[in-house]
């Protein structure tokens, strides 16, 4: 089954008086995950242009849902799987790669180090890495799916004010700024980081030594750096209003959502990675 077509949901009871907001909900794809889209779409068109061939194994260096949705896809088309992943992925993601029939290789460090060791086996000839970070499906995955859909659903009669997505690899908010951007001239882009000593599991900051080839933030408007114990709160709030069981990068969106509807006013769409499931071992929610 190919990602996509998610529900894009009205989060009635989170919206500051006055304004609205709505939420695209990214765990309803198959592997649970908004990286099921680049996964596919790195997969087959990188194989489309010959970069791999049948039964050739993949290599990647990810925090965990890249290659969850890589390791189903190659699981599908019958290519080994080689994931790179720094020691802080939670358990949960190890066990759910090893499911998907992946070989784990664990690299000390943060996610720029599993980067680092994984160019080296590219470089020794151990297989294709897709590489999310510098791979334009990423976020054509987003402009030519994701914003398409969202266009598609919303269901008011006047566009969004403003968009908000998280920044990891910036797949996402690339892609969809430029998708819904062609669409709706005067949406304000908004991007969602991590603070750089209190990271949460997929995102990244602007200032990061790091910065992804494939993003491209020149439409980005206001930047949200939001702490951890805020996104896990939020993720608490939105169990308890809403009844979705959020991811903790989706927590630190929809906080950022409510700093800018209660500042701006107007409607809002948010995109919201994944759910919380994975995240339990860490017992943020005691
Ligand atoms: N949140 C989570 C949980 C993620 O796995 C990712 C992907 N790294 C992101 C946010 C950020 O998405 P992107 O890589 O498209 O910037």
């Amino acid at each position: 089954m190919e990602p996509g077509n998610t529900p894009l949901v009205e989060l009635r009871n989170m919206a500051p008086a006055g304004t609205r907001l709505f939420a695209k909900l990214e765990w309803h794809n198959p592997t649970g995950s908004v990286k099921d889209r680049p996964a596919w779409r790195m997969f087959h068109e990188d194989r489309a242009q010959g970069k791999f061939g049948k039964g050739e194994p993949l290599i990647e260096a990810t925090s965990g849902n890249t290659g969850i949705g890589l390791a189903r896809v190659a699981l599908l088309e019958g290519n080994p799987m080689h994931i790179c992943l720094p020691t802080s992925a939670s358990e949960e993601r190890r066990q759910l790669l090893r499911a998907y029939g992946a070989n784990l290789i664990n690299v000390e460090g943060g996610p720029n180090d599993a980067i680092a060791y994984a160019r080296e086996l590219v470089a020794a000839g151990e297989g294709h890495m897709c590489y999310q970070y510098g791979n334009p499906a990423n976020p054509d995955s987003h402009e030519f799916g994701t914003a398409l859909e969202i266009i598609r659903d919303w269901p008011l009669a006047t566009p969004p004010d403003h968009f908000l997505c998280a920044y990891g690899t910036g797949g996402t908010i690339t892609g969809n700024s430029r998708g819904l951007r062609k669409h709706w001239s005067d949406l304000a882009v908004h991007s969602v980081e991590e603070d750089l000593s209190d990271t949460i599991g997929g995102m990244r900051n602007q200032q990061d030594p790091f910065q992804p080839p494939v993003a491209d933030l020149g439409l980005v408007k206001d930047r949200y750096v939001i702490g951890r114990a805020e996104a896990e709160a939020k993720v608490a709030e939105t169990m308890k209003l809403e009844g979705h069981f959020v991811g903790t990068s989706s927590g630190a969106i929809i906080e950022a959502a409510q700093r800018e509807l209660s500042t701006n006013g107007g409607t809002a769409v948010v995109l919201l990675p994944d759910a919380g499931w994975k995240y339990l071992s860490g017992n943020p929610w005691q």
